[in-house]
């Protein structure tokens, strides 16, 4: 039987790596759900940065328009000073709603009273009063602060009525000396309608750009002030998530990649395995067995004779000890040869072999010396195998070389006993042996 000693074994290997490999597994994916995350907030971050950047863009469009008029000594004088409706009507009114699309241009004189608005055919009900409380005086008020220490051009959303506006506005200046007329301004504006919207959308490259009465400021959303930073209405739209277009093509990536290794892993380390059991296997027969005659080896037959003698004593019953040793051996090696000597053994252990039980221990513990214990097998009956088996010896002699050779075993035979030692017992079938060699040889002497 074997000893079970705990080495680092395969399984334990496996399992180690096994372990290893599900914790890489979850850094992984981990890592990876980490990266995605973040490219989504990337994405998310960069699709508010542009539209912050087209709403800028735009408004300095509007600006652009709005100072050619404002600082356009011409204008003012039409606007303001004369109101000359024909003038207006070609340069600048509706000029700019058909040129550029705005839905209102507005020219305010002192105290804050309307010298010319002109609108749009789609916002038709659109009146000064409504401008003006929508939140343009507040755009005045912070236009009046700008002038303090720059142009005084200012922009903003204003809400009049249910729609929202962006508008530009600016006082007028002299053309020459840049110097800011009191009290005069012009202001332009664009309602936030589908259409303008859309044109946003697509010029910036903003998909799902949407205008909403919605005022809670998500990642997706922007809340739009008026001039006293009441929120009037809210800019949505769509991000596109990068982690859903590349989580399949990672899963796709990473999957097999990870299951190639574990098979690998798994398949070189299993052949390891196999290596390592035939090799233990080898050892284990290196030390047990005898190499010529391929029985147990001395060792392993008293180690199994010990467990045997443990066992009877234990359960009781009949056993018997039998002692083999080949008659006048030197005389075979001499005469024919060392090799012819080692094949009379395998062919003594060819014969035992085939008479013996598959219960009995056998073994070879000397030169030509084999022992046998025959287990459940009272001394009569012991007698009887044993000298079968020294029969079928002499009577099966070797063919070799053109030899024919006869070789005969006597055999010392030793009962078991409850108050005795397997060292006792040995000795006994020794002696018996012995008795046999000095009676003639070739026969079976049982121990008294
Ligand atoms: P006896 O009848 O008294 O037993 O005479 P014997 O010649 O057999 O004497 P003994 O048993 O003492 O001799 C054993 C011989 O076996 C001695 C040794 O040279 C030979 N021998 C031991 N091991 C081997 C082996 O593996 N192969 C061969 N060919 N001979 C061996
Ligand atoms: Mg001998």
């Amino acid at each position: 039987m074997r000893e079970n000693k705990n080495f680092v074994t395969t399984e334990s290997v496996i399992a180690l790596i096994s372990g290893l490999y599900v914790a890489t597994g979850f850094a992984v994916v981990f890592s990876i759900l980490f990266l995605l995350t973040s490219l989504d907030r990337a994405a998310k971050l960069d699709r508010a940065n542009r539209v912050d950047i087209a709403l800028n863009l735009e408004t300095r469009y509007l600006k652009a328009i709005l100072l050619e008029y404002a600082n356009w000594d011409e204008a003012y004088d039409k606007l303001i000073v004369d109101l000359d409706e024909t003038w207006i009507e070609s340069n600048s009114g509706q000029y700019l709603i058909d040129q550029h699309g705005f839905d209102f241009t507005l020219a305010i004189k002192a105290n804050r009273q309307v010298a010319n608005l002109s609108i749009s055919d789609e916002v038709k009900e659109l009146k000064f009063a409504k401008i003006m409380s929508g939140g343009l005086e507040d755009l005045i008020e912070e236009s009046l602060q700008d002038q303090e220490g720059g142009e005084g051009a200012v922009a903003g959303y204003i809400l009049a009525g249910t729609e929202i506006y962006l508008v530009v506005l600016s006082p007028f200046k002299d053309e020459k000396t840049e110097e800011i007329k009191p009290d005069s301004y012009l202001a332009l504006g664009r309602r936030l309608d589908t259409e303008y919207i859309g044109q946003l959308e697509s010029s910036y490259e903003l998909p799902g750009l949407r205008l909403t009465d919605k005022t809670e400021n998500k990642m997706n959303s922007k809340v739009l002030l008026d001039g006293s930073s009441q929120a009037i209405g809210c800019l949505t739209w769509f991000v596109e998530q990068p982690s859903l277009l590349i989580a399949p093509k990672v899963v796709v990536i990473v999957t097999p990649f990870f299951c190639l290794a574990i098979f690998l892993t798994r398949y070189f380390l299993k052949l390891d395995y196999a290596d390592r059991i035939a090799f233990e296997e080898r050892l284990y027969k290196e030390a047990t067995c005898d190499p010529l005659t391929n029985i147990s080896n001395r060792r392993q037959f008293m180690t199994l004779c010990q467990q045997e003698m443990a066992v009877h004593r234990r359960n009781g019953g009949t056993l018997a000890v039998a002692l083999f040793d080949i008659d006048h051996f030197k005389a075979i090696n001499d005469t024919y040869g060392h090799a012819m000597g080692d094949k009379a053994l395998v062919h003594l252990v060819q014969i035992c072999s085939g008479e013996l039980r598959e219960s009995d221990i056998f073994g070879r513990i000397g030169g030509d010396e084999f022992a046998v214990i025959l287990r459940e097998t009272p001394l009569e009956e012991a007698i009887n195998v044993v000298d079968r088996v020294r029969e079928k010896i002499e009577a099966c002699p070797i063919k070799a070389n053109h030899n024919v050779i006869t070789i005969t075993v006597s055999i010392g035979v030793a009962p078991m006993n409850d108050y005795i030692t397997f060292d006792s017992i040995l000795e006994m079938a020794d002696v018996a042996l012995y008795r046999a060699k000095k009676n003639g040889r070739n026969q079976v002497f049982v121990s008294t």
